[in-house]
């Protein structure tokens, strides 16, 4: 049968936006936390860091696995690198975490952050490490009892992966895929790819309607993840937050392919360039 979905088009997105009032400070606007980039992964948590700082958060932390990352971006001083994760309360109180890039070490950095983080985005590797871990399975899915909402962003590989399927299954019912991670985990699932999925614990999933190819290449996870983040730090639900950043970043990428002739691939940097001088 042809499971109910609604789509998400594009009267609707500027809607999301929270508005900027006139006496707002940084600290209005939320603290994130970027967690990742393993030695040889460095320029994935840099990029995510990056776009969640565009998107708007109040303030960009990262704390990269690498023990020999610089202790500045220089072509983003406003991030704040620092060795080690704030205390337990912080953390709780108002941080959005994205472990990207984190290759094998952002599993030792788990257990911490799915007991500790208020929001929580794992992508890439904090996916791969779920995976292989039924333990940290477990204290995933009891987040949502614990009040303490999370969003995944898996491509096709990664919801394979957590699900113990193959990818073709995966893309054979992408909307029963992402339902089905959602509900067993009580997360917000963002299924990654052509038509990236949207699905939320008793909600309808959506399917994104932008987006295209030009996005096929390094990186474009890594700022999606980032540019969610963001949004969400400041303020609006995990489930709001993933259906406007989907569709902001695809949007990005159809307007770059509108004025490229197709879908000419955008580089990730780029990419948060074109974000940033969009978004309102
Ligand atoms: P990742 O797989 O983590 O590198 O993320 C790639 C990003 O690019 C995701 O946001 C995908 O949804 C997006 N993307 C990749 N290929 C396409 C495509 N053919 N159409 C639309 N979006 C795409
Ligand atoms: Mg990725």
């Amino acid at each position: 049968g042809v499971a109910p979905c609604a789509w998400f088009g594009g009267d609707d997105w500027r809607g999301l936006r929270l508005p900027r009032r006139h006496a707002q400070h940084k600290g209005s606007f939320g603290d994130l936390w970027v967690v990742g980039g393993a030695p040889s992964m460095g320029g994935a948590v840099l990029l995510a860091a990056r776009a969640a700082l565009h998107a708007g958060a109040g303030r960009v932390f990262l704390r990269p696995l690498d023990p020999a990352a610089p202790p500045v971006d220089a072509l983003q001083p406003e991030l704040m690198i620092r060795p080690a994760l704030p205390p337990a309360a912080a953390l709780g109180a108002l941080t959005v975490v994205c472990g990207c890039g984190g290759g094998s070490e952002v599993g030792a950095e788990l257990p911490a952050l799915l007991n500790r983080a208020g929001r929580l985005l794992l992508d890439a590797d904090a996916l791969n490490a779920v995976a292989a871990d039924p333990a940290l399975e477990r204290r995933l899915a009891a987040r949502a009892s614990r009040g303490l909402a999370t969003v995944l962003t898996p491509h096709p590989l990664e919801a394979a992966r957590l699900l113990e399927c193959d990818t073709a299954a995966v893309q054979r019912d992408r909307l029963g895929t992402a339902q089905r991670l959602a509900d067993r985990l009580g997360t917000v699932v963002v299924l990654k790819g052509s038509g990236s999925v949207i699905a939320a614990p008793g909600e309808l999933p959506s399917i994104n309607p932008s987006g295209n190819p030009a996005l096929a290449g390094p990186g474009t996870g890594d700022v999606l993840a980032g540019w969610i983040g963001g949004l969400w730090s400041q303020g609006l639900s995990a489930a709001d937050a993933a259906r406007l950043g989907v569709y902001e970043h695809g949007a990005i990428a159809d307007a770059w392919a509108a004025d490229h002739g197709g879908p000419t691939p955008i580089s990730a940097s780029t990419l948060i360039s074109r974000l940033a001088a969009a978004a309102r």
